[in-house]
C-alpha cells in the first residue's frame, strides 16, 4: 500500500507537517519545575462546584511552581455548545481569583501563543497529524456506516472485548483502489488508529491521585476524526495537550477508563505523555450512604449558588482547601493570618474516593474567614452581594452607610469576635431589630426573668437609661438597678442563695435585651442600645412594658 498517496487523497488542502506545528508551538521556557495546567471545559455553561474544585487545584499548581494555567475550549461537539456559556464559566471561575495565564480569556478573546485555544479552530492542526499518521501506516479511513456499526455491537453481546478490533476491524486492510472507489461514490469515511495494542499487553501509568495503576493496553481502531474531520476527545486532547505543552492533566476521574486509548495515542504520535491527576468526584451524604453531588439534585452542585448565597469567595476558596488537602487545616491553624495563596498544595493528598461536601463545615468554615474581616469589608460585600440579590437589605444600607457599618461592628475587629454571619444571606435577620422596618417583636423571656419582674425592670430602666453613657457607666447603672428590682447584681451572690432573690443581673439584661431587639442572644447591648438611638429605645421599652403589663 501507497501510504504516501493514501494521505494525499484523504489530506489533499493539509500541507503543513507536524515538524512544522513542533517548530511554531516549541517547549516553554519556563524554569525547572514550573507546571503547565489547563482548564478544559466543553461550552455548556454550566459550571460544577467539581469543576471550581479541580480548577482551583490546578490554578494553585501551577502557581506555585511560577507555571501557566491556561483555557482551551472543547467545542467539537456543536450539540452542547450553549450561547454565551464561556462568559459564564469563565465568570464563575474569576470570582474565586481564577484568572487564567493564557488561551480563552473571554467569550471569543484569545492571548498565547499556543492556541488557538478553541479547538474548533484547530482543525488544520489535528487533519496535519492524522496526515502523518496515515502516512506511516498507523491510521485509515474506516466507511463502516452506522448500520454496519450497530450490528458489530449487537454481535459483539457476548465477547468480552468490544468495538472495532481484530476480525471487526474490516477496513483497515482496504486495497487504495477500493478506498480511492468509495470516496469517489461519495461514501463517508472516518478516521481510525490502526492500534498496535495486543490482547495480552498492559498499560502501565502512575496517576498522582490514585498512584500505579495498571489495566488492559488499548486494542481497539478509536476513532481519531470523524467524517466531518472534527477529531474525537481523544485525539484531541493527545495533539492539544502536548502542542500548549501541559504538564499536568487534572480531570474528572471518568476518564480514567480511556487512559490506555490516550498513552497509546501519546505513543503512536511520538509525544511525551503528561502526568496525570484524575480527581474523584465531589461526594455528598445521603440517608447514611454517599453519592455524587449532582447537578439535578444539589442546588450546591453549581458554583453560582455561593454567590447567590453570599458566601464570600475566601471563604469558598478556604473551604475547597480543606477538601483539597486534609493538612490545610493544621497549617491554617499554624498560619491563621496568611494568605491562602501560600499554602503549598500537592496533588498527591488529594482523596481517592472523593472528598465529601459538607455544607455544615462550609458554614463553620465561612463564620471563621468572616468574623476577622474588618466591618468596612463586611460591609462593602455585603453592600455589593445585596444590591444583586436582596433588595430590602440594600435599601436599608443606603439610609445610613455609616450607621450600617457600625452595627456590622459590634463584637468584630476584637480578640474574639462573634461568629454570627456564615453568608451575606444571613446578614438580614441578623440585624434585622437595628431597623424598626424589619423589627419583629417578641418578648418571651428565660432564666428567671418573668413578666412581674420585667414590669419592674423596664419601668426602672426607663428612667435610668442615658445614651451618652459610657460603656461601664451603662452598665453600673444596670447593676445598680438590681437591688430595687429584687435581684442581686452579683450572679455568685444569687446561686450561693438563690432564694433570697427574684433573679441577678444577667435576668435583668435578659429582660432589657428582649425588651429592645426581641431575643434573648445578641452580641453587645451596649453597643446596639448605642446605636437604636433613643426614640426607638425608649419606644421599644414603652411597647415591652405595655406587653408585659397585660401579661402579669
Ligand atoms: N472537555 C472535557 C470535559 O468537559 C475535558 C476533559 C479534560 O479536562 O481533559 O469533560
Amino acid at each position: 500500500m501507497d501510504y504516501n498517496k493514501l494521505a494525499e487523497i484523504l489530506f489533499s488542502g493539509i500541507d503543513k507537517t507536524p515538524e512544522y506545528y513542533e517548530e511554531k508551538f516549541p517547549p516553554r521556557e519556563l524554569k525547572e519545575g514550573a507546571r503547565v495546567t489547563r482548564f478544559s471545559p466543553s461550552p455548556t455553561g454550566f459550571l460544577h462546584f467539581g469543576n471550581l474544585f479541580t480548577c482551583l487545584v490546578s490554578y494553585k499548581t501551577a502557581k506555585d511552581t511560577d507555571g501557566v494555567f491556561y483555557v482551551r475550549v472543547e467545542d467539537t461537539d456543536q450539540k452542547r455548545k450553549v450561547e454565551g456559556a464561556i462568559e459564564v464559566m469563565l465568570k464563575g471561575l474569576s470570582v474565586y481569583g481564577i484568572v487564567p495565564d493564557e488561551g480563552v480569556i473571554a467569550e471569543g478573546e484569545e492571548i498565547g501563543s499556543y492556541g488557538p485555544y478553541y479547538q474548533t479552530a484547530r482543525k488544520d492542526i489535528y487533519q496535519a497529524y492524522a496526515k502523518s499518521l496515515v502516512k506511516q501506516g498507523l491510521a485509515y479511513p474506516c466507511f463502516m456506516t452506522a448500520e454496519e456499526l450497530d450490528e458489530i455491537r449487537a454481535s459483539q453481546e457476548n465477547e468480552s472485548i468490544k468495538g472495532i478490533w481484530g476480525k471487526y476491524a474490516k477496513h483497515r486492510d482496504l486495497s487504495l483502489e477500493e478506498i480511492e472507489k468509495r470516496i469517489e461514490n461519495g461514501e463517508q469515511w472516518t478516521l481510525r488508529l490502526k492500534s498496535p495494542g495486543t490482547l495480552e499487553g498492559k498499560c502501565r501509568f502512575d496517576d498522582l491521585i490514585r498512584g500505579k495503576i495498571e489495566m488492559p493496553e488499548n486494542v481497539q481502531d478509536v476513532v481519531l476524526l470523524k467524517s466531518d474531520g472534527i477529531p474525537t476527545y481523544h485525539f484531541a486532547h493527545a495533539i492539544d495537550d502536548h502542542l500548549m505543552r501541559t504538564t499536568h492533566v487534572m480531570r474528572g476521574d471518568e476518564w480514567i477508563a480511556s487512559i490506555p486509548i490516550h498513552l497509546q495515542l501519546f505513543r503512536v504520535l511520538g509525544f511525551k505523555p503528561p502526568k496525570y491527576a484524575h480527581v474523584a468526584p465531589i461526594m455528598k451524604e445521603e440517608n447514611g450512604g454517599k453519592r455524587k453531588l449532582s447537578k439535578r439534585k444539589d442546588p450546591e452542585a453549581k458554583v453560582t449558588y455561593y454567590a447567590e448565597q453570599g458566601f464570600p469567595k475566601e471563604s469558598v476558596t478556604e473551604y475547597i482547601m480543606t477538601l483539597a488537602n486534609s493538612n490545610f487545616e493544621d497549617w491554617r491553624r499554624m498560619n491563621p493570618d496568611e494568605s491562602i495563596d501560600k499554602f503549598p498544595i500537592n496533588i498527591k493528598k488529594m482523596s481517592v474516593s472523593g472528598a465529601l461536601f459538607d455544607m455544615v463545615k462550609l458554614t463553620d468554615v465561612s463564620k471563621n474567614v468572616i468574623c476577622k474581616m474588618p466591618a468596612e469589608k463586611v460591609f462593602e460585600l455585603s453592600y455589593e452581594w445585596a444590591k444583586e440579590y436582596n433588595e430590602d437589605l440594600a435599601a436599608l444600607y443606603e439610609k445610613d452607610t455609616a450607621r450600617a457599618t457600625a452595627i456590622l461592628n459590634i463584637d468584630r475587629e476584637n480578640k474574639k469576635p462573634r461568629k454570627d454571619i456564615a453568608k451575606w444571606s444571613d446578614i438580614p435577620d441578623y440585624i434585622s431589630y437595628m431597623y424598626d422596618e424589619t423589627f419583629t417583636p417578641c418578648y418571651e423571656l428565660t432564666g428567671n426573668a418573668t413578666p412581674a419582674l420585667a414590669v419592674k425592670v423596664l419601668e426602672k430602666y426607663k428612667d435610668v437609661v442615658n445614651l451618652d453613657d459610657d460603656k461601664d457607666t451603662w452598665f453600673s447603672r444596670i447593676k445598680d438597678m438590681c437591688e430595687e428590682v429584687g435581684c442581686t447584681p452579683n450572679v455568685k451572690e444569687y446561686k450561693q442563695n438563690p432564694d433570697a432573690f427574684d433573679g441577678h443581673v444577667g435576668d435583668v439584661s435578659t429582660v432589657i435585651r428582649v425588651a429592645l431587639t426581641g431575643r434573648t442572644n445578641t452580641p453587645d447591648l451596649y453597643s446596639i442600645t448605642a446605636l437604636l438611638g433613643k426614640d426607638t429605645v425608649i419606644s421599644r421599652l414603652d411597647a415591652a412594658l405595655k406587653y408585659y403589663k397585660e401579661e402579669k
